[in-house]
Protein backbone atom coordinates (compact mmCIF):
# COMPACT_ATOMS: atom_id res chain seq x y z
CA UNK A 1 0.00 0.00 0.00
CA UNK A 2 1.33 3.33 -0.79
CA UNK A 3 0.75 5.80 1.82
CA UNK A 4 0.03 9.36 0.03
CA UNK A 5 1.42 12.73 0.67
CA UNK A 6 5.18 11.84 1.17
CA UNK A 7 7.51 14.12 -1.34
CA UNK A 8 4.15 16.20 -1.96
CA UNK A 9 5.35 18.59 -5.09
CA UNK A 10 2.97 20.67 -6.93
CA UNK A 11 2.54 20.42 -10.85
CA UNK A 12 3.90 22.36 -12.99
CA UNK A 13 4.86 25.43 -11.87
CA UNK A 14 2.31 28.30 -12.12
CA UNK A 15 0.71 29.86 -9.39
CA UNK A 16 -1.32 33.13 -9.82
CA UNK A 17 -0.09 36.20 -8.21
CA UNK A 18 -1.75 40.06 -7.47
CA UNK A 19 -0.38 41.84 -9.88
CA UNK A 20 -1.04 43.53 -13.78
CA UNK A 21 -1.70 40.77 -15.69
CA UNK A 22 -0.20 40.03 -19.39
CA UNK A 23 -0.99 38.10 -22.55
CA UNK A 24 0.27 34.24 -21.75
CA UNK A 25 1.75 33.42 -25.48
CA UNK A 26 1.94 29.51 -24.78
CA UNK A 27 -2.30 29.28 -24.31
CA UNK A 28 -2.63 31.79 -27.36
CA UNK A 29 -0.72 29.36 -29.56
CA UNK A 30 -3.11 26.28 -28.38
CA UNK A 31 -5.15 28.57 -29.30
CA UNK A 32 -3.95 28.97 -33.10
CA UNK A 33 -3.66 25.63 -33.25
CA UNK A 34 -7.29 24.82 -32.09
CA UNK A 35 -8.34 27.25 -34.72
CA UNK A 36 -6.15 25.83 -37.62
CA UNK A 37 -7.24 22.15 -36.71
CA UNK A 38 -10.84 23.33 -36.46
CA UNK A 39 -10.78 25.35 -39.95
CA UNK A 40 -9.19 22.40 -41.37
CA UNK A 41 -11.80 20.31 -39.72
CA UNK A 42 -14.29 22.33 -41.06
CA UNK A 43 -13.44 22.42 -44.49
CA UNK A 44 -12.55 18.28 -44.68
CA UNK A 45 -16.54 17.53 -43.14
CA UNK A 46 -17.37 19.74 -46.08
CA UNK A 47 -15.67 17.51 -48.61
CA UNK A 48 -16.62 13.85 -47.04
CA UNK A 49 -20.37 14.67 -46.93
CA UNK A 50 -22.81 14.27 -44.05
CA UNK A 51 -22.26 10.03 -43.77
CA UNK A 52 -18.76 10.52 -42.66
CA UNK A 53 -19.03 13.64 -40.56
CA UNK A 54 -21.96 11.95 -38.65
CA UNK A 55 -19.26 9.02 -38.66
CA UNK A 56 -16.79 11.31 -37.49
CA UNK A 57 -18.62 12.73 -34.33
CA UNK A 58 -20.07 9.24 -33.25
CA UNK A 59 -17.60 9.19 -30.44
CA UNK A 60 -19.44 12.46 -29.34
CA UNK A 61 -22.98 11.40 -30.52
CA UNK A 62 -23.08 8.35 -27.99
CA UNK A 63 -23.14 11.35 -25.75
CA UNK A 64 -27.15 11.00 -24.97
CA UNK A 65 -26.41 7.67 -23.16
CA UNK A 66 -23.45 9.14 -21.11
CA UNK A 67 -25.68 12.11 -20.02
CA UNK A 68 -28.27 9.27 -19.24
CA UNK A 69 -25.88 7.29 -17.47
CA UNK A 70 -24.50 10.32 -15.44
CA UNK A 71 -27.45 11.88 -14.45
CA UNK A 72 -28.78 8.26 -13.20
CA UNK A 73 -25.16 8.43 -11.47
CA UNK A 74 -26.05 12.17 -9.81
CA UNK A 75 -28.94 10.49 -8.45
CA UNK A 76 -27.35 7.86 -6.43
CA UNK A 77 -24.69 10.36 -5.82
CA UNK A 78 -27.73 12.24 -3.52
CA UNK A 79 -28.76 8.71 -1.61
CA UNK A 80 -25.06 7.53 -0.33
CA UNK A 81 -22.99 10.36 -0.98
CA UNK A 82 -18.95 10.45 0.18
CA UNK A 83 -19.61 14.35 1.43
CA UNK A 84 -23.13 15.25 2.02
CA UNK A 85 -24.04 18.76 0.25
CA UNK A 86 -27.74 19.99 -1.02
CA UNK A 87 -28.55 19.13 -4.39
CA UNK A 88 -28.16 22.42 -5.84
CA UNK A 89 -24.85 23.55 -3.91
CA UNK A 90 -22.79 25.90 -6.06
CA UNK A 91 -20.17 23.18 -7.67
CA UNK A 92 -23.29 21.07 -8.64
CA UNK A 93 -24.75 23.79 -10.90
CA UNK A 94 -21.75 25.26 -12.36
CA UNK A 95 -20.68 21.76 -13.31
CA UNK A 96 -24.26 21.48 -14.74
CA UNK A 97 -23.79 24.52 -16.86
CA UNK A 98 -20.09 23.28 -17.83
CA UNK A 99 -22.26 19.81 -19.02
CA UNK A 100 -24.66 22.09 -21.42
CA UNK A 101 -21.92 23.92 -22.46
CA UNK A 102 -20.23 20.62 -23.23
CA UNK A 103 -23.30 18.91 -25.15
CA UNK A 104 -24.09 22.31 -27.42
CA UNK A 105 -20.38 24.18 -27.99
CA UNK A 106 -17.50 21.88 -26.83
CA UNK A 107 -18.71 18.21 -28.51
CA UNK A 108 -19.11 20.76 -31.98
CA UNK A 109 -15.60 22.06 -31.53
CA UNK A 110 -14.11 18.51 -31.05
CA UNK A 111 -15.59 17.03 -33.98
CA UNK A 112 -14.53 20.03 -35.95
CA UNK A 113 -10.74 19.54 -34.13
CA UNK A 114 -10.91 15.37 -35.06
CA UNK A 115 -11.84 15.68 -38.57
CA UNK A 116 -9.01 18.22 -38.76
CA UNK A 117 -6.69 16.35 -37.22
CA UNK A 118 -7.82 13.28 -39.01
CA UNK A 119 -6.34 14.69 -42.17
CA UNK A 120 -2.86 15.48 -40.93
CA UNK A 121 -3.17 11.38 -39.35
CA UNK A 122 -3.79 10.14 -43.13
CA UNK A 123 -1.14 11.21 -44.09
CA UNK A 124 1.06 9.03 -41.49
CA UNK A 125 -1.70 6.64 -41.80
CA UNK A 126 1.00 3.69 -43.77
CA UNK A 127 3.12 3.60 -40.56
CA UNK A 128 0.42 4.34 -37.84
CA UNK A 129 -2.41 0.99 -39.13
CA UNK A 130 -1.19 -2.34 -38.23
CA UNK A 131 -1.06 -5.10 -40.44
CA UNK A 132 -4.38 -6.93 -41.19
CA UNK A 133 -3.61 -10.35 -39.54
CA UNK A 134 -6.66 -12.15 -40.27
CA UNK A 135 -6.06 -15.49 -37.38
CA UNK A 136 -6.33 -12.71 -34.82
CA UNK A 137 -10.04 -12.01 -33.21
CA UNK A 138 -11.27 -8.68 -34.44
CA UNK A 139 -11.84 -8.30 -30.27
CA UNK A 140 -8.58 -8.65 -29.41
CA UNK A 141 -7.98 -5.39 -32.02
CA UNK A 142 -10.73 -3.86 -29.52
CA UNK A 143 -9.23 -4.60 -26.52
CA UNK A 144 -5.93 -3.19 -27.91
CA UNK A 145 -7.58 -0.15 -28.95
CA UNK A 146 -9.25 0.37 -25.88
CA UNK A 147 -5.89 -0.58 -24.06
CA UNK A 148 -4.16 2.47 -26.35
CA UNK A 149 -6.98 4.55 -25.55
CA UNK A 150 -6.29 4.61 -22.08
CA UNK A 151 -2.59 4.82 -22.36
CA UNK A 152 -2.54 7.64 -24.30
CA UNK A 153 -5.24 9.84 -22.50
CA UNK A 154 -2.56 8.76 -19.33
CA UNK A 155 0.65 10.13 -21.09
CA UNK A 156 -1.35 13.38 -21.94
CA UNK A 157 -2.98 13.63 -18.67
CA UNK A 158 0.17 13.23 -17.09
CA UNK A 159 1.55 16.08 -19.69
CA UNK A 160 -1.30 18.27 -18.49
CA UNK A 161 0.22 18.21 -15.19
CA UNK A 162 4.04 18.59 -16.50
CA UNK A 163 3.54 20.92 -19.14
CA UNK A 164 2.89 24.60 -17.83
CA UNK A 165 0.69 25.98 -20.45
CA UNK A 166 -1.29 22.52 -20.59
CA UNK A 167 -1.99 22.56 -16.74
CA UNK A 168 -3.40 26.29 -16.60
CA UNK A 169 -6.09 24.58 -19.39
CA UNK A 170 -6.51 21.62 -16.73
CA UNK A 171 -6.92 23.56 -13.50
CA UNK A 172 -10.39 24.68 -14.49
CA UNK A 173 -10.77 20.74 -13.91
CA UNK A 174 -8.80 20.38 -10.83
CA UNK A 175 -10.50 23.81 -9.20
CA UNK A 176 -13.38 21.81 -7.80
CA UNK A 177 -14.12 22.33 -4.35
CA UNK A 178 -17.36 20.44 -4.66
CA UNK A 179 -16.33 16.83 -6.54
CA UNK A 180 -19.60 15.19 -8.17
CA UNK A 181 -20.10 12.79 -11.24
CA UNK A 182 -21.17 16.43 -13.32
CA UNK A 183 -17.78 17.68 -12.64
CA UNK A 184 -16.18 15.13 -15.78
CA UNK A 185 -17.59 18.07 -17.78
CA UNK A 186 -15.87 20.83 -15.80
CA UNK A 187 -12.95 21.21 -18.70
CA UNK A 188 -11.39 24.38 -20.62
CA UNK A 189 -12.28 23.51 -24.12
CA UNK A 190 -8.74 23.99 -25.04
CA UNK A 191 -7.69 21.37 -23.55
CA UNK A 192 -9.09 18.61 -25.78
CA UNK A 193 -6.65 19.41 -28.24
CA UNK A 194 -4.01 17.81 -26.14
CA UNK A 195 -5.98 14.79 -26.12
CA UNK A 196 -6.67 14.67 -29.96
CA UNK A 197 -4.06 11.75 -30.14
CA UNK A 198 -6.50 9.40 -28.53
CA UNK A 199 -7.77 8.61 -31.38
CA UNK A 200 -4.17 6.94 -32.89
CA UNK A 201 -4.89 3.50 -31.34
CA UNK A 202 -8.22 3.60 -32.98
CA UNK A 203 -7.23 4.21 -36.48
CA UNK A 204 -3.70 1.40 -35.65
CA UNK A 205 -6.40 -1.04 -35.42
CA UNK A 206 -8.41 0.04 -37.86
CA UNK A 207 -7.75 -2.85 -41.07
CA UNK A 208 -8.36 -5.56 -38.34
CA UNK A 209 -11.38 -3.80 -36.19
CA UNK A 210 -13.65 -0.74 -36.59
CA UNK A 211 -14.24 0.15 -32.61
CA UNK A 212 -17.88 -0.29 -31.99
CA UNK A 213 -19.47 2.67 -30.49
CA UNK A 214 -20.80 0.99 -27.74
CA UNK A 215 -17.48 -0.29 -26.32
CA UNK A 216 -16.74 3.49 -26.51
CA UNK A 217 -20.08 4.55 -24.74
CA UNK A 218 -19.01 2.19 -22.11
CA UNK A 219 -15.13 3.69 -21.96
CA UNK A 220 -17.28 7.50 -21.81
CA UNK A 221 -18.84 5.95 -18.42
CA UNK A 222 -16.27 4.55 -17.04
CA UNK A 223 -14.30 7.34 -17.84
CA UNK A 224 -16.99 9.52 -16.01
CA UNK A 225 -18.05 7.18 -12.87
CA UNK A 226 -14.64 7.99 -10.97
CA UNK A 227 -15.71 11.51 -10.52
CA UNK A 228 -18.95 10.71 -8.60
CA UNK A 229 -19.16 11.72 -5.36
CA UNK A 230 -19.45 8.06 -3.70
CA UNK A 231 -17.26 6.12 -1.30
CA UNK A 232 -16.55 3.40 -4.01
CA UNK A 233 -13.54 1.55 -3.93
CA UNK A 234 -14.51 -1.36 -6.38
CA UNK A 235 -12.17 -3.31 -4.29
CA UNK A 236 -10.09 -5.76 -5.52
CA UNK A 237 -11.10 -4.50 -9.08
CA UNK A 238 -10.26 -0.90 -7.59
CA UNK A 239 -6.49 -2.34 -8.39
CA UNK A 240 -7.15 -2.43 -12.35
CA UNK A 241 -10.07 0.01 -12.69
CA UNK A 242 -9.91 3.72 -11.59
CA UNK A 243 -12.57 4.06 -8.47
CA UNK A 244 -14.29 7.48 -7.22
CA UNK A 245 -12.28 7.06 -3.99
CA UNK A 246 -9.19 6.44 -6.18
CA UNK A 247 -10.03 9.26 -8.74
CA UNK A 248 -10.79 11.68 -5.52
CA UNK A 249 -7.11 11.33 -4.47
CA UNK A 250 -5.96 12.52 -7.59
CA UNK A 251 -8.29 16.05 -7.29
CA UNK A 252 -7.09 16.65 -3.64
CA UNK A 253 -6.67 19.43 -2.25
CA UNK A 254 -3.31 18.87 -0.31
CA UNK A 255 -0.31 16.77 -1.62
CA UNK A 256 0.32 15.37 -4.69
CA UNK A 257 -1.60 15.89 -7.78
CA UNK A 258 0.75 13.63 -10.65
CA UNK A 259 -0.36 10.87 -9.09
CA UNK A 260 -3.56 8.75 -9.96
CA UNK A 261 -3.65 9.79 -13.69
CA UNK A 262 -5.86 6.91 -15.13
CA UNK A 263 -8.82 7.21 -17.03
CA UNK A 264 -10.28 3.60 -16.61
CA UNK A 265 -7.26 1.51 -15.70
CA UNK A 266 -5.18 2.08 -12.62
CA UNK A 267 -2.11 0.00 -14.07
CA UNK A 268 -0.59 2.86 -15.97
CA UNK A 269 0.14 4.57 -12.52
CA UNK A 270 0.97 1.42 -11.10
CA UNK A 271 3.34 0.30 -13.72
CA UNK A 272 4.55 4.28 -13.24
CA UNK A 273 4.69 3.56 -9.18
CA UNK A 274 2.05 6.73 -9.40
CA UNK A 275 -0.58 4.62 -8.02
CA UNK A 276 -2.29 5.60 -4.29
CA UNK A 277 -4.99 3.04 -3.65
CA UNK A 278 -7.61 4.21 -1.13
CA UNK A 279 -7.41 2.27 2.08
CA UNK A 280 -10.89 0.63 2.30
CA UNK A 281 -11.16 1.50 6.23
CA UNK A 282 -9.87 5.13 5.55
CA UNK A 283 -12.54 5.40 2.34
CA UNK A 284 -15.54 4.68 4.92
CA UNK A 285 -14.05 7.42 7.35
CA UNK A 286 -11.98 10.31 5.84
CA UNK A 287 -13.36 11.93 2.73
CA UNK A 288 -10.76 14.18 1.25
CA UNK A 289 -10.89 17.81 0.12
CA UNK A 290 -10.94 18.32 -3.36
CA UNK A 291 -9.84 21.82 -5.37
CA UNK A 292 -6.43 23.76 -5.76
CA UNK A 293 -5.20 25.15 -2.77
CA UNK A 294 -4.73 29.12 -2.96
CA UNK A 295 -7.19 29.30 -5.44
CA UNK A 296 -5.72 30.45 -9.07
CA UNK A 297 -8.17 29.65 -10.44
CA UNK A 298 -11.69 31.61 -9.61
CA UNK A 299 -14.18 29.59 -8.23
CA UNK A 300 -18.12 29.76 -7.37
CA UNK A 301 -17.77 28.82 -3.66
CA UNK A 302 -16.02 32.24 -2.92
CA UNK A 303 -17.64 35.23 -2.39
CA UNK A 304 -21.26 35.76 -0.44
CA UNK A 305 -22.68 34.48 -4.34
CA UNK A 306 -21.83 32.15 -7.00
CA UNK A 307 -22.68 34.34 -9.77
CA UNK A 308 -22.47 31.34 -11.92
CA UNK A 309 -22.05 32.96 -15.29
CA UNK A 310 -19.30 35.17 -14.22
CA UNK A 311 -17.23 32.52 -12.28
CA UNK A 312 -17.38 30.68 -15.76
CA UNK A 313 -16.06 33.13 -17.82
CA UNK A 314 -13.07 34.06 -15.57
CA UNK A 315 -12.71 30.38 -15.35
CA UNK A 316 -12.13 29.83 -19.14
CA UNK A 317 -10.53 33.70 -19.84
CA UNK A 318 -7.97 33.13 -16.73
CA UNK A 319 -5.39 30.93 -18.49
CA UNK A 320 -5.06 33.39 -21.20
CA UNK A 321 -3.23 35.98 -19.20
CA UNK A 322 -0.53 35.79 -16.56
CA UNK A 323 0.99 37.98 -14.33
ZN1 LIG B 1 -5.43 15.93 -13.46
ZN1 LIG C 1 -10.92 14.40 -12.68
Amino acid sequence: MVERGRGAVKPATWQARPGRRRIYLPVIAITGLAAWLSWRGWDALGRWGITRSVDAGRFELAGPAVLGFVLAVFVIEQIRPAQRRPVLARGHLLDFCYLVFYALLVVPLIVLLGAGFAGLLARLEPWLVLPRVPWIPGWCFVALAVLGIDAVDWLVHLANHRITAFWRLHAVHHSQEELSILTTYRAHPLVHVSFLISAVPILAVESNAATPAVVLTAYACLGALPHANVRWTYGRVGRILVSPAYHRIHHSATGRLDINLGTVFAVWDALSRRAVFPARAAANRIVIETGLGGRPVPVEQSGPRPHLGRTMLSQMAEPFTST
